[in-house]
């Protein structure tokens, strides 16, 4: 095998400029318009065939083995987050109210990394390497909208391959889960609608924000009361608007929020049993409820086959490392869209640093993480595509 972590060590000074770079100037979703022109400038570099303007500002890029075999998409997300940074790093974002706070500057770099140093090794490979770098993975539809544009044709890939720097976990971690690894996301809104007057009549009026309260009450009974101990589940009330006048009752209030699920048949039982409790609730209160309910990703599941070899490269180029086979998060990536059709692996790479403080959760305004990490990424990536078209 080759060691790709004596290159990615050498390509380091390469890929932290990049991260740090990319960092300095963060763009939102589907405006990654300097962040694209970058990486396809150095695939272009490289010599590789490359599509710009896939799903608005994605960016991909295919790279021929010498010898003829299956198709593996690896994808990188490229967005920041909305978001004020507050590390104080000498790298910090230059864009007020827009930060890297994902860590998505860093697989960007690291994909880069990884092309560089597979076209060095392109005449060990047997088959077709496609990179893909999306736009908008934070909630805006960025995978969607590369599918739309036919990420996923000519040439169709047989399996699909990404990452996530992890900073729940320290430097020297690495999960590769098999089976469901990230959760299925939905979004809610419910409009409470009641009766306004005044604040001092409330036998006059039908109070929104009193059934609001309620419903906010007897949602949380459907993880503890519907859903098996065993399985898992999230119902979260993020936003609760309505009124603003200390005397006058509002006609409506509007809950939002977010639900999680890894099975689809566990999915439907939480979304069944929102709708009824949301409607039920408000009309026992006297109120209507509008409930809206939207799917924004499926849950990440991993090809069980695939989780077991990325597992097998990773302890074999990573001897040392603690890798654990059991990490699952409540999180949802729109990575999903892909793997719907192809099978594939999500896998997590450590990167907090207690010691220096780079420990900050994701999308937290101090995030931050050891760059080692980024040689981790690369060489793990880089060794599972050669394992898999050797
Ligand atoms: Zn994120
Ligand atoms: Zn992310």
């Amino acid at each position: 095998m080759v060691d790709f972590i004596g290159e990615a060590r050498e390509l380091s000074p390469y890929t932290r400029e990049l991260r740090r770079d990319f960092h300095r100037y963060p763009e939102l979703g589907f405006q990654e318009v300097r962040t694209a022109g970058i990486v396809a400038r150095d695939l272009m570099e490289l010599g590789l065939e490359v599509s710009t303007g896939v799903g608005k500002t994605g960016v991909v890029a295919t790279l021929e083995g010498a010898q003829p075999g299956p198709v593996l998409l690896v994808r990188f997300d490229m967005d920041a987050l909305p978001i004020q940074e507050e590390t104080g790093a000498e790298y910090a974002s230059q864009t007020p109210g827009v930060m890297h706070a994902c860590g998505h500057d860093g697989h960007t770099a690291i994909g880069l990394t990884v092309a560089r140093m597979l076209d060095a090794h392109k005449s060990e490979l047997g088959g077709t390497v496609k990179f893909v770098f999306q736009p908008a993975e934070e909630g805006l539809g960025g995978a969607q909208a590369m599918v739309a544009d036919g990420v996923l044709d000519n040439p169709k890939p047989d399996r699909c391959l990404s990452l996530h720097l992890w900073n729940d976990k320290p430097l020297g971690w690495i999960g590769v889960t098999a089976g469901p690894a990230m959760s299925a996301s939905d979004r809610f809104t419910v409009r409470i609608v009641g009766r306004g007057g005044h604040g001092a009549s409330p036998y006059l009026t039908i109070d929104p924000v009193v059934a609001g309260a309620q419903v906010i009450s007897a949602l949380q009974n459907i993880v503890s009361r519907n859903v098996n101990p065993l399985e898992s589940a999230v119902v979260t009330v993020t936003s609760m608007i309505g009124g603003e006048a200390f005397n006058v009752i509002p006609e409506t209030v509007e809950l939002r929020g977010t639900i999680r699920t890894f099975k689809p048949e566990i999915r439907k039982i939480v979304l069944e049993r929102f709708d009824q409790i949301a409607s039920g609730v408000a009309n026992a209160m006297g109120c209507q409820a509008e409930v809206d309910l939207q799917p924004v990703t499926p849950a990440v599941v991993n090809d069980p086959k695939l989780a077991q070899q990325v597992y097998q490269v990773a302890k074999e180029v990573f001897p040392e490392a603690d890798i654990s086979t059991q990490e699952r998060t409540m999180g949802s990536e729109d990575m999903s869209f892909l793997m719907e059709d192809i099978p594939g692996c999500y896998f997590f790479i450590g990167s907090a640093d207690h010691e220096r403080g780079l420990d900050a959760g994701h999308h937290h305004p101090k995030f931050d993480f050891n760059e080692d990490a980024l040689v981790t990424g690369a060489a793990l990536m880089a060794s599972v595509v050669v394992d898999f078209l050797e």
